[in-house]
């Protein structure tokens, strides 16, 4: 499966709400729920995180409950500064870092990424290029 970029750039987290991920608590929410405690749109549980592989469960009537903790250690996960080199990536898929093989730098906005494809499984891996490690491309 291919992540869209776009997807993670959307569910990308901001200061007020990382900060309120500290109220989920180990038992089951609904994504409404979870979309009130942490002050996001409902339809970003069901557009951006089950599709990226946010962990949850669906009941015998196909309603989807999300475990807070298993959200709050998944979602700092995915969007969480990892202690990668400057060519690798985490791949989702295959749980590991990956050496990027030719990364293509995109830049959104004052957000730069690279775009890669996991040699193992294929999938597309995005990876935010944090301010401080940005290289400077202007003159
Ligand atoms: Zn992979």
């Amino acid at each position: 499966m291919a992540i869209d970029n776009e997807i993670i750039l959307k569910g990308r987290l901001d200061g007020n709400q990382r900060n309120r991920l500290v109220r989920l608590l180990d038992m089951l929410y609904t994504p409404g729920e979870l979309a009130h405690e942490i002050g996001f749109e409902v339809r970003q549980v069901y557009r951006v995180y089950i599709p990226l592989g946010c962990p949850h469960e669906k009941d015998s009537t196909g309603r989807l409950w999300i475990n807070g903790a298993e959200f709050r250690d998944w979602v700092k996960d995915l969007y969480q500064k990892r202690s990668l080199g400057p060519d690798e990536a985490f791949c989702l898929s295959c749980k590991k870092t990956i050496k990027m093989i030719s990364p293509e730098k995109y830049q959104k906005g004052r957000l730069s990424y690279y775009i890669s494809n996991c040699p193992f499984c294929g999938r597309k891996l995005a990876r935010i290029i944090t301010k401080s490690k940005r290289i400077d491309d202007q003159p």
